[in-house]
């Protein structure tokens, strides 16, 4: 090890080096420590430490569980493949493909036989590792269809999802089985597009609007089987002067955003005056079926200049707010989607109509919309 220091201080103190003959060196070093760890877990030293296998290689090299299973995976499989092991020391093939084709060999146990290394070479040099891979999955579904499925079947018992609050947000964790992340993905992926010139909202942040786009249309539908007897709504409370008012788990809620979750139509209320519900259910200021389709008559589409979501997927805004007095009165509504309904309630943005055409006029002074975490913005 004393020379293998030596030599890689001089390769340090030199530049211009060949990036692809050192990153050949680097994957045979990496294919001698998966040789190394997998003789260290066959002689037991994992267990002199009260460790699994796994645990110790991970904390012997410093990398994640899966990279130490990786590790040792390799180090098994490539006494099991004279040829791929042969190849990762000449660097006629890299570590990443060496491990695809010993992963392959590993799933395929007492099959492994049917594995021809000269062809996995051949493809590793064709393909990127990412099919390389999905070859492997391929190939491995038809050498070991029973054991493929097996598989699938464990993978699907790991899905989950959390929902968690986060001070006056939710936190979203799951792992989903491939068929709901790839209609998942599908469905985001429709709505993540920018909603006209002035939409500077980060592509995250985009994918958590089109994520609430989907649930929110969901339950607009009413659509959804009833609980209790009633079709699931979000509900919100607020008192007869339309400032103030709370979501159904108590959460405060704005001033501005109880004035919009009442301008829309699909929202399910409880008004109160002073602590007493007066009137639980669609109020009269609601769009009614006739007003939308009036509004869809002279609609496709969001009103918001360069917004292509379509009326569908769009709430009635009440150009003057009900709560100022604003009367439900087909010419006084448009529709805008969810995004340009928050922008105009809560973001400042003016919608004025002239004749045919709505402008929208942005806030003059950009309101703040970073805030920090336990920041209670909205206590009483
Ligand atoms: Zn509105
Ligand atoms: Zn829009």
């Amino acid at each position: 090890m004393f020379k293998l220091r030596e030599a890689i201080d001089e390769l340090e103190a030199q530049s211009g080096l060949d990036v692809r003959e050192l990153s050949a060196h680097i994957d045979r070093l990496q294919a001698i420590l998966c040789r190394e760890l997998h003789e260290a877990t066959r002689r037991g030293d994992h267990v002199l430490e009260g460790k699994t296998p796994n645990a110790w290689a991970a904390s012997a090299c410093r990398v994640s569980a899966s990279s130490a299973s990786d590790r040792l995976c390799v180090g098994e499989q490539l006494n099991n493949l004279p040829r791929v092991a042969e190849a990762l020391r000449s660097g006629d093939v890299g570590y990443q493909a060496a491990a695809v084709i010993c992963h392959l060999s590993d799933l395929l146990g007492e099959k492994r036989g049917l594995v021809d290394e000269e062809k996995w070479l051949e493809y590793s040099k064709q393909f990127s590792i990412k099919n390389l891979r999905r070859l492997a999955e391929h190939a491995r579904f038809v050498a070991d269809p029973e054991g493929a499925e097996r598989d699938s079947e464990e993978d699907y018992e790991q899905r989950y999802l959390h929902l968690s609050e986060l001070g006056a947000m939710y936190k979203l964790d799951a792992v989903l089985d491939r068929e709901c992340g790839m209609a998942l993905r599908t469905a985001l992926e429709s709505l993540t597009k920018r909603l006209g010139e002035t939409d500077n909202r980060t592509p995250k942040q985009r994918r958590a609007d089109a994520f609430k786009e989907i649930v929110q249309h969901s339950l607009d539908q009413g659509t959804l089987p009833k609980r209790n007897g009633a079709r699931p709504q979000l509900a919100v409370h607020f008192t007869v002067d339309g400032l103030k008012g709370e979501l159904a788990d108590g959460m405060p809620i704005p001033g501005k955003t109880v004035q919009r979750l009442a301008c829309d139509c699909s929202m399910h209320r409880v008004v109160k005056a002073e602590s007493m519900a007066i009137d639980v259910g669609r109020a009269k200021r609601t769009a009614q079926p006739a007003q939308w389709r009036a509004l869809k008559a002279r609609h496709r589409t969001c009103a918001a200049p360069g917004c292509e979501r379509p009326i569908g997927w769009t709430q009635a805004h009440h150009l003057e707010f009900w709560s100022r007095g604003g009367q439900t009165n087909a010419h006084r509504l448009i529709p805008l989607c969810y995004y340009h309904h928050r922008l105009v309630h809560e973001g400042g943005w003016q919608v004025v109509m002239a004749g045919e055409r709505v402008d929208f006029i942005p806030p003059e002074t950009p309101l703040m919309l970073r805030r920090r975490w336990g920041e209670s913005r909205w206590a009483a």
